[in-house]
């Protein structure tokens, strides 16, 4: 049986979709949108599948998938029931438009990395793969995120500069900028999986895994006061607001993650209210 879900947006952002016909399909909650995050509860012992994939289920029944920032305009969401039968959902994934800024006359400038760099980048980007990579089986999210800190917003999800005609990576993250010092707090409760102080182009980070593959990333810290293995609630301070690594001027750079897809921190952060 298939249904396709009509959505309804307010600013880009879902509060509730409903499946209308069959009891046992989930209801889902999140943004079906670029950068979104989905979740949505299943009978225990359903499996569940996101175009093909299987994603993973929380002995609760409880699941969370996650759209990048150019996801295709839908998605397949496939249940399989522990009788045997079968459901899908197609999911419209409501397309946005992100801030592009396109500098030209620029002086041509090529910038070689010493050889120094490349070898640390390749460590540090390897404990950052590795920390998003856990799956513990909490659903920490369910709670909703707070902002990490006081202070004004400065750069947002999705923004790219296209330099000369050369389209640079997309910002990732939500820019906060505070004064040095500005405590940070979690996000929402988890485990931290990185804390670092020196990393060359975040500085101060800090990973905090939420579970079920959805993390927070902090950049730019001036100081990290946890330690990895350790456990935070929502709201504890794990550090300060700096301007460490690739930073113009102070501010937290703060990323979610759905394992290594990136999502929009505004929109976790809106759906919490
Ligand atoms: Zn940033």
């Amino acid at each position: 049986m298939r249904k396709i879900l009509t959505l309804c947006f307010a600013f880009n952002f879902v509060s509730v979709l409903f499946a209308t016909s069959v009891a046992a399909a989930p209801q889902l909650k999140g943004g079906a949108t670029q950068g979104g995050m989905l979740w949505g509860k299943v009978e225990p012992g359903t499996s569940v599948l996101l175009d093909g994939n299987l994603v993973d289920v929380h002995e609760s029944g409880v699941f969370v998938i996650g759209f990048g920032r150019d996801h295709i305009a839908s998605a397949e969401l496939e249940y399989r029931y522990r009788g045997g039968e079968t459901d899908s959902q197609t999911i419209a994934i409501e397309p946005r438009e992100f801030d592009i800024e396109r500098v030209n006359g620029l002086p041509p400038k090529t910038v070689t990395p010493p050889p120094e760099w490349t070898a640390r980048r390749k460590i540090e980007n390897g404990r950052v793969r590795s920390a998003r990579a856990v799956m513990m089986p909490e659903t920490q999210w369910v709670a909703g995120f707070l902002k990490p800190a006081e202070g004004r917003f400065s750069g947002y999800y999705g923004s790219q500069r296209i330099l000369n005609g050369e389209p640079r990576s997309p910002h990732y993250g939500l820019d906060i900028a505070a004064d040095v010092g500005t405590p940070i707090w979690a996000p929402a409760g988890g485990v931290v999986r990185l804390a670092a102080s020196d990393f060359l182009l975040e500085g101060g980070i800090v990973i905090i895994d939420h579970g079920m593959g959805i993390t927070s990333t902090l950049f730019h810290m001036n100081s990290v006061t946890v330690k990895e293995g350790a456990r935070v609630e929502q709201g504890d301070e794990i550090g300060t607001v700096g301007a460490k690594g690739r930073a113009n001027g102070p501010h937290v750079d703060w990323r979610v993650n759905w394992k290594n897809v990136r999502l929009d921190p505004m929109l976790v952060l809106e759906e919490g209210k």
